[in-house]
């Protein structure tokens, strides 16, 4: 029977029977792939310590037709600090599923792994604030699945509106909107375009240096919530989750 070796991250899990559990994996090369880990919740078990959220590690697939099992892992990361901090555990679980809802099986994205990996990394081992580094991660989201905000044009009209002294934002209409144009969007500071051109601007390795004012950052959270929901769904499990964060 044959079995493969992929890099992947853990993005979620479900426990079933006893001691086993069902696994979400993120690969690079490969993209979403749900695997039994068999009696990895058991102690003694050789998987115990890669059948966790967020674990990143070279996995030892054992692939018979559809259904595929962990026969082991080669433990790189396990980004301990995430289960030792409940702000950033939840942050990051938000990030794994909103990946989760949209990797699709057989389909390699390199991109979206990068970012989760450095957003994964930066959540454990910095002392950002995690949500600076959430909404790093919304807006690069967006970008990478083709849903990035217009932020200097109207996205109704097309104008370029980066001298309107007065703009909304419609996640609708698909991000910045003129005050000719506006017909339910809400208020946008000029200051929140502006930092978002800015974000989308940085590498993956250079979304820690991402630092808001608590007024900005409530802004953004806020813009970049409804943009996400508007393109997933309000019943989206990660959606759920990104609206549990306060
Ligand atoms: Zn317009």
């Amino acid at each position: 029977m044959p079995t493969e070796l992929t890099q992947a991250i853990v993005t979620g899990y479900t426990d079933y029977r006893d001691d086993d559990r069902m696994l979400t994996l993120f690969s690079a090369e490969k993209g979403r792939i749900d695997c039994k880990a068999r009696s990895c919740r058991k102690p003694t078990s050789k998987l115990l310590s890669c059948a966790q959220p967020f674990v990143f590690g070279e996995f030892e697939l054992f692939v018979n037709n559809d259904r595929v099992t962990v026969n082991g892992c080669d433990v790189r990361e396990t980004f301990y600090p995430l289960r030792e901090d409940v702000d950033r555990f939840m942050i990051a679980s938000v990030c794994t599923q909103l990946s989760n809802s949209v990797i699709g099986h057989d389909s390699p994205d390199e991109a979206l792994f990068s970012l989760l990996y450095h957003i994964l990394s930066f959540l454990a081992y910095s002392d950002s604030d995690p949500k600076d580094l959430l909404i790093a991660f919304l807006l690069h989201f967006l970008d990478h699945t083709g849903y990035r905000p217009s932020l200097t044009r109207c996205s109704i009209c097309r104008r370029d509106v980066r001298s309107d002294a007065i703009l909304f934002y419609s996640a609708d209409a698909g991000g910045a909107v003129c005050a000719g144009c506006h017909s339910g969007g809400i208020p946008v500071s000029k200051l929140a375009l502006e930092a978002m051109r800015r974000i989308l601007l940085l590498k993956d390795e250079d979304l820690v240096r991402v630092v808001l004012k608590a007024d900005l950052r409530a802004e953004l959270f806020a813009l970049l919530r409804g943009s996400c929901a508007r393109m997933l769904g309000e019943t989206d499990k990660g959606i759920v989750l990104l609206g549990q964060i306060a």
